[in-house]
Order: structure tokens, then C-alpha cells, then sequence
């Protein structure tokens, strides 16, 4: 019997696996690729949302704990994964201006906003009101890192690159049994895939669905990050990826024409040279109606686990939510109330 079965290979999952395999557990992966939200992702790691100034939901902790969870990864893999990279802000207004030095002032923004206003960060970029620097910035490589990381799963033995189907899950009084095989517990890290899963489909996620457009711009010789509206960062070779596009009705996993001519239209408004659009992605953020994590155990079935609801933010959240489910599960710790699925009850379940 193993000791657990994972059904996705996301950010989600991978973060499970790879603390399950520092654990010295056994364990199996399904994955089929049908959600790609983890590997568009930019990879920022900034707990800043710079639409309004403020620290993203705790990011500040979980900034150092993903740190320190990415750089093992890159001694696991022996592949750079981290990489410093500068990024600005562009401010639109001089109360934009005013608001950046007010969370400046903010003991727990202080460390990220720098205060000395930038007038230039590139001749083609505009910025009559200038630009201010976020401190302590990476970019981590997703793409990079979960190809890399399935790979290594599947010369171990430890990977399916196939559909989970629902409908084999056996429970039994001693576990779990799927194809035949025996497990003590499954984690269920299916990102937006979530929806078809028959025990945890009541949980209530939304689904964001997001768009990058990567273009070629020579000339262009752009080496940091900048944001007004959208993001353009580097993508090496004259290559820069510009995103992302924010949907709460669109579903469908495949890129649009919509959100390639709205990320034109706003990129035209960033940089003043010719560009060419040579590709886009997009994906599936999962994302909940409160805007936190997802995990705990099945109200019922207690050998079953969720793990979701990252939405635009996997990169940070997933090296934290992924030990406190483990502690949970593993040495009885309880979850983060605020994380924990317990806090939504499904209408079937018995009422006391
Ligand atoms: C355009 C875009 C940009 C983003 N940028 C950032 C960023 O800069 N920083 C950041 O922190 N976050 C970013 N995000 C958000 C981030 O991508 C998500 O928070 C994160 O990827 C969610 O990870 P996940 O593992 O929960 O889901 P997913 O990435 O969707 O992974 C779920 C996995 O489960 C597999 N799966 C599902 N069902 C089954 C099944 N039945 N059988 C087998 N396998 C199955 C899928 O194939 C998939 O591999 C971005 C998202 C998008 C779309």
C-alpha cells in the first residue's frame, strides 16, 4: 500500500509530491495536462498586487517559505529555477505617486516599495509620471520547473501521465484501491479541473481565466519587468512575454482574439516601437468566491484531500498550503481556518 495517490501535476501537486518525497513517503502522480494554468504562469514572486498598493493575503511569510521550497527544488533538479528580476511600476498619476509612498509608510510594505522614483527605465517606455521599484523580486521558472520535476517523477516510477478516472476510485475500510492499486489517502490537486470531480465539485470555484501574448520586439532591449495596465518582462532572444488577461465568464481553455487585441491594444500604450505578436497561452486560474486556498479533508470520506483554489497567486501560496496540509494530515495540526474547506458545508451533507 503507498501512502498517498495525487491527482495533478500543478503547482498544487508538485508542491505535495515534492515535500511527500523530502518525507521519504511513497506515492503516485496522475497527470493528463488538460489544465495549463501552472505552466503560463508569469512566475512572479511579489506579494505586492500592484493594481492598489497592498500585500497580497499573508505573501509576506509565505515569501520566504517559497524561497527556500524553490531553491530546494533547484538543488533536486540541478536547474536554475530563481532568477533576480527588477520590477517597475508605472504610475499613471501623481495621486498614483501619493499612494505608492502611502503603503510605503506601512510596516509590512515597507520592504518592498522602494521610495527613490525612477524617471526612465527604457527610452521606448513613457513615463511622464515615472516609475517606482518593488525591492526583493524573482521571477521562478513554472515551466521549467514542473517539466523538470515530472520527469524526475516519472524515472522514479512515480508518475502516470494519464487521466485519473473517478469512477475507479474504490474506498474500502482499509483505504483507497484505484486499477487495482492500494493507497492510504489521495490529495486531489486538479486546479479548475476540480469541477469534475464528483466528492469535492461543491467546493466553490470560479475559474479566472488568463492570457499572455509573447512578441518580438527588437530594438526594444528591455531587461526588467514593468507594469501599468498589463506586465511586459523578458523572455530572452528579443522575446517578451505581455499579460494577463482577466476572465470570469470565459471557461474555454484556448487562447482568444479578444485578449490578444486587448493586450495589443494596452501594450501600444507601454512601449512606443513596432512589435510582432509570435505566440500566446492561456489558462485556467482556479480561483474561489473568498479568494482563499482550498484545503482540508472530505466531510465524509476522511482518507480523501482537496488542494486548490491557488488562483492568481500558486506561486507563493502552494510551498505554504502544501505544509500545512501535510502537518494537518500528518501529525494531526489543524489547518489555517481561513484555508480550511471545512468552512464551506456541501448541501448534501447531513444537517445535525
Ligand atoms: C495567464 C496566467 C498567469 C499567471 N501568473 C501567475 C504569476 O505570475 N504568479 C502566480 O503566483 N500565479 C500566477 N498564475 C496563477 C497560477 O498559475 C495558479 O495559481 C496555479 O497554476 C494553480 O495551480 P494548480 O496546481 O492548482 O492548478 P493547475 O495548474 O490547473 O494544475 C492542475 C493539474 O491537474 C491536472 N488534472 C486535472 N484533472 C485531472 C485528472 N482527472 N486526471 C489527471 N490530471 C488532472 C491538470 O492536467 C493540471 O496539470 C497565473 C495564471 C494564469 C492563467
Amino acid at each position: 500500500m503507498k501512502d498517498y495517490l495525487i491527482v495533478g501535476l500543478g503547482l498544487s501537486g508538485s508542491a505535495m509530491a515534492f515535500r511527500l518525497e523530502k518525507m521519504g513517503k511513497s506515492f503516485l502522480v496522475f497527470d493528463d495536462e488538460s489544465q495549463e494554468a501552472s505552466k503560463v504562469a508569469g512566475g512572479f514572486m511579489n506579494p505586492v498586487i500592484l493594481k492598489r498598493f497592498t500585500l497580497a493575503w499573508k505573501a509576506d511569510e509565505q515569501l520566504e517559505k517559497a524561497c527556500s521550497f524553490y531553491s530546494d527544488a533547484e538543488d533536486l533538479l540541478k536547474k536554475p529555477l530563481l532568477a533576480p528580476l527588477e520590477i517597475y511600476r508605472r504610475f499613471s498619476s501623481v495621486e498614483e505617486q501619493n499612494n505608492w509612498f502611502a503603503a510605503a509608510d506601512k510596516p509590512r510594505l515597507a520592504p518592498f516599495l522602494d521610495t527613490n522614483l525612477v524617471s526612465e527605465v527604457n527610452p521606448n517606455i513613457p513615463g511622464e509620471f515615472s516609475f517606482g521599484r518593488l525591492r526583493k523580486t524573482a521571477r521562478f521558472d513554472p515551466k521549467g520547473f514542473l517539466e523538470s520535476y515530472a520527469d524526475h517523477l516519472e524515472e522514479n516510477g512515480r508518475l502516470k501521465r494519464e487521466t485519473f478516472n473517478y469512477q475507479n476510485l474504490k474506498i474500502t475500510e482499509a483505504g483507497i484501491e484505484y486499477h487495482g492499486l492500494a493507497f492510504k489517502n489521495v490529495i486531489f490537486c486538479e486546479g479548475f479541473g476540480l469541477r469534475n470531480n464528483p466528492y469535492f465539485n461543491y467546493l466553490p470555484l470560479r475559474g479566472n481565466k488568463g492570457e499572455y501574448i509573447f512578441i518580438k520586439a527588437p530594438g526594444l532591449n528591455l531587461e526588467v519587468g514593468v507594469k501599468s495596465s498589463i506586465f511586459i518582462f523578458p523572455a530572452g532572444d528579443d522575446l517578451y512575454a505581455v499579460g494577463a488577461t482577466y476572465s470570469n465568464t470565459d471557461k474555454s481553455p484556448n487562447p482568444t482574439e479578444g485578449a490578444r487585441e486587448e493586450l495589443v491594444t494596452k501594450l501600444k500604450d507601454l512601449i512606443n516601437i513596432d512589435f510582432e505578436v509570435v505566440d500566446q497561452v492561456a489558462g485556467l486560474r482556479p480561483s474561489t468566491i473568498d479568494r482563499r486556498p482550498l484545503a482540508g479533508q472530505h466531510p465524509i470520506h476522511k482518507n480523501l484531500y482537496c488542494f486548490n483554489g491557488l488562483g492568481s497567486r500558486g506561486i507563493l501560496l502552494s510551498p505554504t498550503i502544501s505544509e500545512g496540509l501535510l502537518d494537518n494530515i500528518e501529525k494531526g495540526i489543524d489547518l489555517d481556518p481561513e484555508v480550511d474547506i471545512a468552512r464551506f458545508t456541501p448541501k448534501w451533507f447531513p444537517k445535525a
